[in-house]
């Protein structure tokens, strides 16, 4: 049934780029729904490294902007066509057409995933993007089997505990690297089997594998890890660098992945893996499964009301953050 629409939508937007201060609260008209879109209201929207990177302008966007591709909440209208979502449908999604940071968003209905009945709103806005993420880096870039030794960064994080429990939950052996004593503790409640600080990890990593490196590094830090990740590589290792939460890794030289055992090395993100409805229907039908049966727990480390996103920015680009951090309008 048709319901009474608000007139208006609450964003947060930036004008132009630059430090966490340029998001602001605005109003703006609330989006119509194009052919196959739907509209929805926001129950919470996740916060994601990339905006930082995106308000900082290191990977360029137009102004103004209203950030967020990740988002949970019930559709409150329809666009032409859209068969499979109603008004009422709860759904969740990392691919929103809108900034998520919102009241409202819009997203195609072939990329709302409809929020099984057991999950929360919480859980559904938290899960999206960091869990197709840990998703296709264990079973698309380089795919893990038990018994295999594994490095991540940042093993506290919202992408790190992820990929810690599902590679657990496939029989790996997980190295992972924290900054703070706080923060190895919570690396090693989500299952992480080594956690090290980041001071010659490289050197520990050799350690704890006598001297065999591991087969992947999932590197999401980037510029302050890249080298020590490849020193940690054994022979045919595969370089997985999927962030910089401390800087763009510079160019490399393809030569070294030679010199250094004919190494492999992947630069991926999320939108080339999840390129049609079969991919994404798998993901999530996983994801959710583990969900369901306690394999994986989502730890949502703070919830900011959506006028103060630009703290969210400072906390998480000042390493202040574990886990997932949401917006609530
Ligand atoms: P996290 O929750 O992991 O937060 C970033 C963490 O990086 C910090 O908490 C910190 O952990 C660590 N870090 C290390 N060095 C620095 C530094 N100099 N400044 C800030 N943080 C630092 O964020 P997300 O889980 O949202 O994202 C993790 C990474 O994954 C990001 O690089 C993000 O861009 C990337 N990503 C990539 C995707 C893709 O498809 N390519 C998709 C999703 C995320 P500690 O203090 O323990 O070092």
């Amino acid at each position: 049934y048709p319901e009474d629409l608000p007139d208006a939508a609450q964003v947060v937007r930036a004008e132009q780029a630059g430090g966490p201060d340029v998001l602001s609260p605005a109003e703006t008209a609330l989006p119509e729904p194009a052919p196959g879109q739907v509209l929805v209201e926001t129950a919470a929207a996740g916060v994601n490294f990339i905006e930082t990177y995106q308000r900082g302008g290191v990977y360029p966007v137009e102004h103004p902007f209203v950030p967020g591709t990740e988002g949970a909440g019930r559709v409150i209208d329809v666009g032409e066509g859209v068969e499979g979502l109603a008004v009422g449908s709860r759904i969740a999604t990392s691919e929103a057409a809108t900034g998520t940071y919102a009241s409202h968003f819009l997203v195609e209905a072939a990329k709302a995933v409809p929020v099984p009945d057991d999950i929360s709103d919480e859980q559904a806005a938290a899960l999206p993007l960091q869990g197709a993420t840990a998703h296709y880096l264990i079973n698309s870039t380089y795919r893990v089997s038990p018994g295999e030794t594994v490095l991540t960064h940042a093993g506290a994080g919202g992408v790190g505990q992820l990929l810690t429990q599902l590679l657990k939950a496939k029989g790996a052996r997980v190295i992972t690297t924290t900054s703070t004593r706080e923060k190895a503790e919570i690396a090693q409640a989500a299952g992480a089997d080594h956690v090290l600080d980041y001071q010659d990890f490289a050197e520990q990593v050799r350690e704890i594998t006598a001297d065999a490196g591991v087969s992947v590094v999932y590197d999401g830090v980037g510029r302050a890890t890249f080298e020590g990740s490849l020193r940690s590589l054994g022979v045919r290792g595969t370089m997985v660098l999927f962030g910089g939460s401390s800087g763009q890794v510079p160019p490399l030289d393809l030569q070294e992945l030679n010199a250094r055992g004919g190494l492999y090395i992947t630069r991926p993100a999320l939108a080339w893996y999840l390129r049609n409805a079969e991919e994404r229907a798998w993901r999530f039908s996983e994801l959710f499964k583990a969900l369901g049966d306690g394999t994986l727990t989502l730890s949502i480390g703070a919830t900011y009301p959506l006028a103060q996103a630009g703290q969210a920015h400072e906390d998480l680009e000042n390493r202040r953050t574990t886990g997932k951090l949401l917006l609530k309008p």
